[in-house]
């Protein structure tokens, strides 16, 4: 598979992917919806274009899961986020206060300083809004 940069996706596509990824792979378009903050016929269009760019299936009437792809990359997004909010925690915020910077900065951090960021915290395993997963091109394997 292809290398992860970082900025495959446009911030606002980013976003669902890692929304699913939280629910755990799979969910309804109504729910994606209401936690993005749009209305559905708009989730439905975006839920549509990840489907086609293979991040996606969608099952008409239940809602969508993510491909291997989706998953993947789903994973790499959590990680980021998590890791971005661990490290501006150190500068004093709060936990909430490093959640939502991390959401505003994230699209524009590479996988590369995601990996230079877990390995300066000594590659952690829990971050201040959830656990963080090791990836092996990254942290030592602690088996
Ligand atoms: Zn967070
Ligand atoms: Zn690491």
């Amino acid at each position: 598979m292809e290398e992860i940069s970082g900025f495959e996706l446009p911030g606002r596509k980013a976003e669902y992917l890692k929304i699913i990824g939280i629910m755990g792979g799979c969910a309804r378009t109504n729910e994606i919806a209401r936690r993005v903050g749009v209305a559905p016929s708009t989730a439905t269009k975006t839920l549509l274009a990840l489907a086609d760019e293979g991040y996606l299936e969608h099952t008409p009437y239940r809602g969508v899961s993510l491909t291997t792809q989706g998953e993947r990359y789903a994973r790499f997004l959590l990680r980021r986020h998590r890791l971005l909010s661990l490290a501006l925690s150190q500068f004093g915020l709060t936990p909430a206060e490093a959640c939502r910077e991390a959401n505003m900065l994230e699209g524009r951090v590479s996988k590369d300083l995601v990996d230079r960021i877990c390995a300066s915290l000594g590659h952690p395993v829990q971050s201040v809004c959830g656990p963080i997963e090791h990836d092996l091109a990254c942290c030592p394997d602690t088996g």
